[in-house]
This record gives structure tokens, C-alpha cells and sequence, in this order.
């Protein structure tokens, strides 16, 4: 069976091939399919975007239809060039989804079904999402109880994952844990009330100064440059991310960079505004040298 990381990848990468584009063809093997894209066509869709959750996989079109997929043994999802020779043979095709510079192939993916947002909420078997950081009424409590119910994942890898609180990317996973100087690779049991309680809250706070439009649906419109610090500077808009080797925002002493979790995501901190847990050595791939503490607030 796929392991999630491997669902967690073709996600990715589904979702950076496709997303914002037009379907202009779709085809599939599975007649339930078939039936629903002859009521209510695929094509002239946009693909909002593809997420995992769990073991599923699912693909988001515009005017609330969401295919869902689950790989089991044999299942997989291939992205190619227009034009492109698959790698696979046409007798294991099940579903073809075609914009204008991609074909996403899934092979012998075994289940696969139609949902709105609505069937999609009532079907049990797939995770749910975590309170949406971007809706007025955000659940701060079910979120801190949702994060609280992983002790033993490291913090970043927890603020990344849509089912425990919805919204944060790899960007402000890094900044979030700057700006409450917890280490990303510290484990959520280690974390203290206030801790908790400073992380959601700057989630909430930084997503909601970086979106221009919280639909509450998990759409997100940036406003531009994403923006955590509160300088002008374009050059000096995040605390961390991206900043490798460069000088502390706070205490000069440079940036590290290390890959986490999941799909091996970036993750930028300060070691020493964010200081590892006592005993553990937390460093960054390329060892940079270590600078004096100036004035850390
Ligand atoms: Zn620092």
C-alpha cells in the first residue's frame, strides 16, 4: 500500500501541475464517474487544488465537486507533458484529467468517487480538516485540543497537517515557530500552555494579515508577497524562511535550514531564539558556523 508520505508527494505534485488550470478533457474508466461528469461536466473546471488526507487523495474543481481517490496496493497517479508517452499501459487507466500543459493518469486506483463538500463532510472514512485558521469564528480550543492529541510529533510536522488546524503552509510553519521562539523540532508534549497558546494565535494572526480573501472554504487569496515581519523592506519581509545562513532578524546568529518530515519540507529556525530541548543537538545540513548571542529578545 502507498504509504501516506508517498499520497502526501503525489499531492504535491498534482497540485503544482494543476492547480488554477482549466480541464479541457476529462476521461475515466469507472461508469459512476462517468454518469456524474455527464450531468455536470468536468471540463471548463478549474482545479483548485490537491490535497492528501490520510490515505486519500483529493482533487478540488471549481463549482464544489471534488474527485477523491484512494491508491490501495496498485494505485498511482502520473503526471505528463501534453503529448507525452505514459509509462503505463491504457488497459490500467482509470481516470485522465487534461489541462493545457499536463495529463494527470491515475492506474489502477481502485476506488474512486465524486463528492461535494457537503457527502464529503458526511463520509467518515476520510479525515476531516482541523478548524479553518481563515474563518472569523476560528476553534482556537478544538485546535489547541487537536495539536495537544499529538505529543509525539515534532511541532512544525503538527502545524503543517490540515487536519489538526487548516491553513498553514511551509512558509509560516517556520515563521509561526520563530515568532514564539519554540524549535520546530521540539516534540508538542514538550510544549508549554503558553506556547500553545502563542502559536495559534499567530497562526491566526499572520494568516489573516496575509490573505485578501478567507472564503472559509480553504481557498486562500494572498495579497501579494507574503509578509510575517512588520518591515516595509521587501527584502526583509519573514523572520526565517529562505533566510539560510543569513543573519538572526533578532540576535545575528545565522539562520539554519533542515528538512522535516513529510515530503521533507523546509524548515528554517534561529538556534538560539529557538532553542533546542536540553541534551538534543538540532543543526542544519551545512553546519554553519556559529555566531555570539547579540541582545536575543
Ligand atoms: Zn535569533
Amino acid at each position: 500500500m502507498p504509504e501516506g508520505d508517498t499520497i502526501f508527494r503525489s499531492a504535491r505534485a498534482l497540485n503544482k501541475a494543476l492547480a488554477g488550470a482549466i480541464v479541457t478533457r476529462f476521461e475515466t474508466a469507472y461508469a459512476p464517474l462517468v454518469s456524474v461528469d455527464d450531468d455536470t461536466p468536468v471540463a471548463g473546471r478549474v482545479i483548485e487544488r490537491v490535497e492528501a488526507r490520510g490515505k486519500w487523495l483529493l482533487i478540488h474543481f471549481s463549482g464544489d465537486l471534488i474527485l477523491v481517490t484512494h491508491m490501495l496496493m496498485n494505485g498511482s497517479w502520473h503526471i505528463y507533458r501534453a503529448g507525452e508517452r505514459w509509462k503505463r499501459g491504457r488497459q490500467h487507466m482509470r481516470i485522465v484529467i487534461t489541462t493545457a500543459n499536463y495529463e494527470a493518469v491515475a492506474f489502477d486506483v481502485p476506488v474512486a468517487k465524486f463528492h461535494t463538500a457537503r457527502t464529503l463532510e458526511r463520509h467518515s472514512a476520510i479525515p476531516k480538516l482541523g478548524p479553518d485558521l481563515l474563518t472569523s469564528g476560528f476553534a482556537a480550543d478544538e485546535a489547541g485540543a487537536r495539536l495537544l492529541a499529538r505529543p509525539d510529533e515534532e511541532v512544525a510536522n503538527v502545524l503543517l497537517n490540515q487536519q489538526v488546524m487548516a491553513g498553514i503552509g511551509n512558509v509560516f510553519k517556520s515563521e509561526i515557530c520563530f515568532a514564539c521562539g519554540v524549535n520546530p523540532f521540539r516534540l508538542v508534549g514538550s510544549l508549554t500552555p503558553s506556547e500553545v497558546d502563542c502559536l495559534l494565535h499567530t497562526a491566526k494572526k499572520m494568516l489573516a494579515a496575509n490573505v485578501l480573501d478567507g472564503s472559509g472554504d480553504g481557498i486562500v487569496t494572498y495579497t501579494g508577497a507574503r509578509r510575517t515581519t512588520s518591515n516595509a523592506d521587501p527584502g526583509a519581509r519573514l523572520w526565517v524562511y529562505g533566510r539560510r545562513g543569513r543573519p538572526c532578524r533578532r540576535c545575528g546568529t545565522p539562520i539554519l535550514m533542515r528538512r522535516q518530515g513529510m515530503g521533507a519540507r523546509s524548515t528554517y529556525w534561529c538556534p538560539e531564539c529557538q532553542p533546542a530541548p536540553a541534551g538534543i543537538a538540532i543543526t542544519g545540513l551545512d553546519q554553519p558556523t556559529r555566531r555570539r548571542k547579540i541582545g536575543c529578545s
